[in-house]
């Protein structure tokens, strides 16, 4: 007769990071608690091949930990690439602290946050992200001094420089597809009014753009349309609104399977992060037509202030740097014609080969 499985046996071992869908390689994964605090955080440091890991700490309540962790892992992986393409001495690294902002946010937890960061000797640098303010970075810099982007290192909010970014962006998308990087006259739907958004659209009514906006936050329509005259649409029928441009500045994962079929526009080039759903819709939209200006190399105006700022000494080098989007996407849309390549594979293989450059 044989012996009883017991319960031990069958039980299959726990995934392990190293198992893990998104895990490429990364160098640390650091799990880090503070029971005093409740600190739960993930600090993820994808390459230091380049310098210092540079990405900001997002603070969100994940519906539980596997979230948290494909987060840190994914956007890590994404901060090596951003850092990479806009010509950056950084490497890509991302903290994520499992919490609610609006409830869980205590001095002492981010202070507690900080003493993680300290631990790592400097191998990652942090920053503001969703869920984390400058007033928040301030506390976490108590206890590190790996933090940029507050007034102490540097230039403060980032925003007006990724929206500086993008509207450098969408002039390089205007010229590819139509000849002429001049917005006047161009119909453009901005899909997300907060500190990008917002800006984003100033620029393009300065510049002559007619304006359709989007936002679930009605004061932020109300703001843009008496602001920049601009016509209004349903904040999840944004995507589908005939214009030359659309300029996703909201959430994540907008251009997927439902929405890549109804885009409006030939152009896609706003600020969101992780817009594409999976990577197979970089393909869907070079099929479809649409010129797709890859989020984190239009997006990289604000991690370039974060990274280049000095107190109390100009910026116009670091506005030159982030003007240079333009350039840089000008040459993938240039590329990605010669090779029939989508968008963000071009971008991809770019950094990758600074990176193999070594
Ligand atoms: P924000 O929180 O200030 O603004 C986001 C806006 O989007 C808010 O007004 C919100 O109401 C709106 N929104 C949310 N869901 C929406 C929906 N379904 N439809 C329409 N509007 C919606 O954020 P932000 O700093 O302006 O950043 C915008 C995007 O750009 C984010 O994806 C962010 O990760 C990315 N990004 C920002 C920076 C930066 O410097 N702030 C840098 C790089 C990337």
């Amino acid at each position: 007769m044989t012996a009883p499985v017991s319960r031990r046996q069958i039980v299959t071992a726990p995934p392990c990071v190293f198992d893990h869908p998104e895990f490429d390689a990364h160098e640390q994964v650091v799990f880090g608690h503070d029971e005093a605090t409740g600190l739960s955080t993930i600090i993820a440091v994808h390459s230091t091949a380049l310098g210092p890991a540079l990405g900001g700490c997002r603070m969100w309540a994940y519906p539980n930990p596997g979230e948290a962790l494909t987060d840190a892992l994914r956007l890590s992986r994404g901060m090596t690439y951003k850092n990479a393409l806009a010509g950056l001495d950084l490497g890509g690294g991302k903290a994520v602290i499992l919490a609610d902002p609006r409830r869980d946010k205590t001095q002492a937890l981010l202070a507690a946050f900080g003493g993680q960061v300290d631990r790592l000797a400097g191998s990652y640098i942090t920053a503001e992200d969703v869920g984390i303010s400058d007033a928040d970075m301030e506390v976490v810099a108590t206890r590190t001094a790996h933090v940029r982007g507050i007034r102490a290192t540097g230039l403060g909010d980032p925003s007006p420089y990724t929206a500086l970014g993008v509207f450098r962006g969408i002039q390089a998308a205007l010229a590819h597809r139509f000849g002429s990087d001049d917005p006047a006259g161009r119909t453009v739907t901005v899909q997300g009014l907060g500190h990008v958004g917002m800006d984003v659209a100033r620029r393009l009514h300065e510049a002559g753009a007619r304006l359709t906006v989007a936002d679930i936050h009605q004061p932020a329509v109300e703001r843009a349309v008496a602001a920049f005259g601009a016509k209004s649409v349903a904040a999840d029928r944004a995507h589908a609104a005939e214009a030359d441009v659309f300029v996703p500045c909201a959430l994540g994962a907008g251009l997927n399977d439902e929405t890549i079929p109804e885009l409006g526009a030939p152009i896609v080039a706003g600020a969101a992060n992780n817009q594409l759903a999976e990577e197979r819709h970089d393909a869907a939209l070079r099929k479809r037509g649409v010129l797709y200006a890859p989020d984190y190399a239009i997006n990289a105006g604000g991690v370039i202030s974060v990274a280049l700022g000095e107190p109390g000494v100009g910026d116009a080098a670091i506005r030159a740097k982030v003007e240079a989007i333009g350039d840089t996407l000008a040459r993938i849309f240039r590329i990605a014609d010669e090779s029939d390549q989508p968008t963000q594979a071009v971008a991809d293989r770019l950094a990758m080969e600074r990176l193999a450059a070594l």
